[in-house]
């Protein structure tokens, strides 16, 4: 049997990894790990037969105590506990836990040298450097469970990263992308918050109509990958079949083709080196008729200009810049600022933090980067209420 633990399981991408391993009869659920949503963790720890259920909360633990009582299946709560679990032996482990809060888990995951399928952007972006050292500081395999990383990965395969000419990331534009660009200023988060092609949670969706999601996707593509940001392309491709292209130095282009549907990735990294079937609709191309492409255009999407910032000055950029992404999103969430001013609010953050502390210098530990995000998530907080509507 193989053990294997699932961290974010009661979330979008935790759910399709669940999808997945129901369908198999070699797998032994180690560790389920959830937020506030004590009920589906709880029914999925039933559902899978899972040594150990955790919630992140504190004041969630008598809630599932009181759901599991019976089952045998041990209950536990709190950040620590999320992390200790990450600790327990598993031969493959899902991180997918939503922001910061995945970063401790994922380590602790790595530190058993083990396989870290990595849904959560966040731990590239934030420190990726430190990350990466980690693994091949314990001989652990980190695969990428992002859909276009994970078709640059499969692109890659058996080919020299030195012979790279480019990586192009693909994005669908978002749920604004026809929209005039004068009208931005006004799009709610009900607008934002509709996507033509994934079916996501609203957080990520809005990113995807802001692209600041692709910025994330960008730097972790240049973390990941090792490349530099001008081998990083983004290409706005509507119809989303394409999810990543690879040009190597003979002209030749790898792309990556497929239905959007994040079994796929996940179901890649579960049985990689190999492929299994999956349950993911298959691509009909000719009932797809076309596929189109466009440059972006960085007036309407300036998240992207900053993620080349980020890219370009290195060190603690990246942790700034997903902090303060965060904090812009809640702010725009909460209406208090307007769809067009998230990207201003991140550039001051940025530029604020540096005057104040060396955005270059990178964090030399993980109790660093969290010490930054705390402070570059305050600052973003001063910027965001400096703009917020009405404010003087
Ligand atoms: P969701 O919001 O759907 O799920 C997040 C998960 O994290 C839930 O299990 C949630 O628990 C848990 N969680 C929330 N807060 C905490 C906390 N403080 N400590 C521990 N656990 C917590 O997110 P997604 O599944 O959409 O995304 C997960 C990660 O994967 C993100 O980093 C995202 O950017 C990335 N990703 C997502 C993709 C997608 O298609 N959705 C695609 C590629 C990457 P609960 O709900 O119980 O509160």
């Amino acid at each position: 049997m193989r053990r294997v633990s699932v961290f974010g399981a009661t979330g979008s991408v935790g759910q399709s990894t669940l999808d997945l391993l129901a369908r198999r009869d070699d797998i032994q659920v180690v560790a389920l790990t959830g937020g506030r949503n004590v009920s589906r963790l709880a029914q999925a720890a039933i559902a899978h037969r899972a040594e150990i259920a955790v919630t992140a909360f504190d004041d969630c633990l008598a809630d599932l105590q009181a759901a599991l009582a019976g089952t045998g299946i041990e209950v536990a709560a709190g950040c620590e506990a999320v992390a200790e679990a990450g600790l327990r032996p598993a031969d493959w482990i899902m991180s997918a836990i939503v922001g910061a809060a995945g970063l401790a888990p994922g380590f602790a995951a790595l530190s058993q040298g083990t396989t870290v399928a990595l849904a959560n952007k966040e731990s590239l972006v934030t420190a990726g450097r430190l990350l990466l050292a980690e693994a091949a500081r314990h001989g652990a395999t980190i695969l990428p469970v992002d859909s276009e990383h994970s078709a640059v990965f499969q692109a890659l395969v058996g080919e020299d990263i030195a012979a790279v000419e480019t990586v192009t990331l693909t994005a669908s534009g978002g749920g604004l992308r026809d929209w005039p660009l004068a009208d931005l200023a006004r799009a709610t988060p009900d607008d934002a918050g509709k996507h033509p092609n994934w079916d996501m949670g609203q957080r990520i969706t809005i990113d995807s109509a802001s692209m600041f999601n692709k910025a994330m996707e960008v730097i972790e593509a240049h973390e990941f990958f090792g490349l530099p940001a001008e081998k990083i392309k983004v290409l706005i491709h509507p119809q989303s079949a394409v999810h990543a292209l690879v040009a190597f130095a003979d002209g030749a282009v790898m792309g990556h083709l497929g239905a959007p549907d994040m079994r796929h990735p996940i179901g890649y990294a579960l049985n990689w080196p190999a492929r299994a079937d999956l349950p993911v609709a298959r691509l009909d191309l000719a009932k797809l008729g076309r596929l189109d492409f466009a440059a972006p255009d960085l007036a309407r999407f300036p998240a992207l200009a900053l993620a080349d910032v980020v890219m370009r000055t290195g060190g603690a950029a990246g942790a700034v810049f997903n902090a303060a992404k965060e904090i812009a999103l809640d702010h725009f969430i909460a209406r208090k600022i307007g769809f067009t001013d998230m990207a201003p609010v991140v550039e001051e953050t940025l530029s604020r933090f540096a005057s104040r502390a060396s955005l270059t210098r990178s964090p030399g530990s993980l109790a660093e980067v969290l010490a930054m995000d705390t402070e570059a998530r305050q600052l973003a907080g001063e910027v965001a209420n400096s703009r917020c509507r009405g404010a003087a």
